[in-house]
């Protein structure tokens, strides 16, 4: 029988966040999260729903991004938490298939070589990350907390102040903004797909 990966939904968007904002990508979004994000501990609440999935073969994967997205060849991987799932197998088969890859993780699960674009959004304490070289090191920022000293090593390095559901609170921004003034090796990333109105 063959290998089954859980996912949550395919879909093709543009990317709102992070160096690689603005372009058009197929996101695969995987099911289930290692972690629980709360305002109390992370400064935000998730509003992810990764709970629900279908179990898909490779070859449905394949089938489902290119009906989705006939003229993509990006894709973000993400969940929930993917590197629960990612495995060099689906990597492999997707460069095959002539994807680029992209991945979105929250740091905690050291991923498989050969992601094109890797971004750690960590949401672990820094002695707990295990994915320790990213191209983009994105933390998510509430009112009053302070610039990270990450351990992920990162050409660039992003601050990206938290939203209430899909409102920007103002004050937040202008914390972030005051952030980035005062660490210019860090620069701002906003949501925009919230503002876009696009998923
Ligand atoms: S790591 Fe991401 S998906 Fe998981 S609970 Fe936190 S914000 Fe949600």
């Amino acid at each position: 029988m063959s290998k089954t990966y859980r996912v949550n939904e395919i879909f093709f968007s543009v990317q709102g966040e992070g160096m690689r904002v603005g372009t058009a990508n197929l996101f695969l979004r995987f099911t289930g999260c290692n972690e629980t994000c709360r305002i109390e501990t992370h400064g935000f609440d998730c509003d992810t729903e990764f709970a629900s999935g279908r179990d898909m073969t490779i070859d449905d994967i394949i089938a489902q991004l290119r009906e989705t997205g006939p003229t993509c060849d990006w894709i973000v991987l993400t969940g929930g938490e993917p590197g629960l799932q990612v495995d060099r197998e689906l990597i492999d088969a997707l460069h095959a298939a002539d994807f680029k890859l992209a991945i979105e993780t929250n740091g905690s699960i050291e991923l498989p070589a050969g992601i094109d674009w890797v971004t750690v959004s960590p949401k672990v304490a820094e002695h707990a990350i295990r994915q320790r070289t990213a191209d983009e090191v994105k933390y998510v920022r509430g009112y009053g907390q302070g610039i990270p000293k990450t351990v992920v090593q990162a050409e660039y390095k992003l601050i990206s102040p938290a939203f209430s559901g899909d409102q920007l609170d103002a004050r937040t921004l202008d914390w972030c903004v005051m952030l980035v003034k005062e660490n210019p090796d860090w620069r701002l990333s906003v949501q925009m797909h919230k503002a876009w109105r696009v998923r």
